[in-house]
């Protein structure tokens, strides 16, 4: 599934000297004239925005003058990442370079994610994939996939650093914000020595962690507070499924946030709030979309490969946490996941 120009690494190994050798050379052989597009993947998250601005910044310091970032669907920015350095980058997607002299695509395991702006692989000089989902679909011309990386932004500072960029203060946040994003804080798995190390390197620059933490978790409007309330209420346990590991879900409508006067994006925090059940290995949040269509999170304690029932659904993302968009009712969005969670156990 990834596999570079070249011919790539086998399933699963990450980027080979080949790979990073194409990347720095895809970078340092730009002229000066050069228009480079930064682009991540749809409803953007803090792994998407914080590598791409961070790694933005290091771009400019390399003297790189033409350059935008932006991201599929409204060009608004969820509440918590505004304050990221290199914002000033962002354009809306329809002001972003037609015709790019190089593209490089953040933290999208598939084309699928990048809406609309899936016409600039193609139109772009060149298309260089930074990603860490074991599910990437092998996409681009020069793909950095490395399926070890807790964040996307550990792929981002790999090629700063191949590149001879200094971190600064500013690159720092945002590749500080994505990797806390991915890890949950440096609570989960993915949290190794090495990702500890990178931390240190981050927090060396002078980042404050206690405010950015607060930012980016730890800040919501009340109503959102009494939104999740309602939400949360009517989550629903079945102990018997995902072959009695267990699985507890509920929703979210467009009018449950309309009724509270709340942006989207607050949703994006509402699994956090249902995946510590104790008596569900599974967890499932399905926030509406569309008429018809839902955004859906699922995450595993470990007992299911929930990217696998989310490829089989569309979707994609990582053994513990992955998401697909739904079609049709609630009821028949949970029941697709139900029937797919037996396949989808690990070996014990
Ligand atoms: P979240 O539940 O936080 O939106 O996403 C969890 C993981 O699943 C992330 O790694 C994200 O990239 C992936 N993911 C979420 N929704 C989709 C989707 O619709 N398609 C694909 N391919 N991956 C998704
Ligand atoms: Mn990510």
């Amino acid at each position: 599934m990834t596999g570079s120009a070249e011919g790539g690494p086998p399933d699963g190994a990450g980027p080979t000297d080949t790979d990073w050798a194409a990347a720095v050379a895809a970078v340092r052989g730009l002229p000066a004239t050069a228009r480079v597009l930064l682009i991540c993947h749809v409803n953007p998250d803090g792994d998407a925005l914080g590598s791409m601005l961070g790694f933005g910044l290091g771009l400019r310091r390399l003297g790189v003058r033409q350059l935008q970032a932006t991201f599929p669907g409204p060009p608004e920015v969820p509440e918590p990442f505004r304050w990221l350095p290199g914002s000033d980058l962002l354009v809306a997607q329809d002001d972003a370079y037609p015709d790019p002299d190089l593209v490089i695509c953040f933290d999208a395991a598939s084309e699928s994610r990048l809406g609309d702006l899936v016409d600039r692989l193609d139109k772009a000089g060149t298309a260089l994939v930074l990603d860490h989902h074991a599910s990437n679909t092998g996409f681009g011309a020069i793909q950095l996939v490395d399926p070890h990386a807790a964040a996307t932004s550990v792929v981002a500072l790999g090629l700063l650093d191949r590149l001879g960029v200094t971190l600064d203060a500013d690159i720092a946040a945002g590749l500080y914000v994505a990797l806390s994003t991915d890890t949950g804080s440096f609570r989960f798995e993915a949290t190794t020595p090495a990702v500890h190390e990178m931390a240190a390197r981050l927090l060396a620059t002078g980042i404050r962690p206690g405010e950015i933490s607060r930012k980016i978790f730890d800040t919501r409007p009340f109503g959102a507070v009494r939104l999740f309330g309602e939400v949360v209420g009517r989550a629903r346990l079945e102990p018997a499924a995902a072959a009695g590991r267990g699985l507890v879900w509920t929703y979210a409508t467009r009018e449950d946030l309309a009724r509270h006067d709340q942006p989207a994006y607050v949703l994006e925090a509402l699994i956090d709030s249902v995946r510590c059940t104790a008596e569900a290995d599974v967890s499932c949040v399905v926030k509406q979309s569309g008429d018809a269509e839902w955004a859906v999170s699922l995450r595993s304690k470990g007992a299911v490969d929930v990217s696998r029932v989310a490829m089989a659904l569309g979707g994609g993302g990582h053994r513990f946490a992955a998401g697909f968009t739904g079609r049709g009712t609630v009821d028949e969005v949970v029941e697709r996941i139900r029937a797919k969670l037996p396949g989808a156990l690990l070996p014990a």
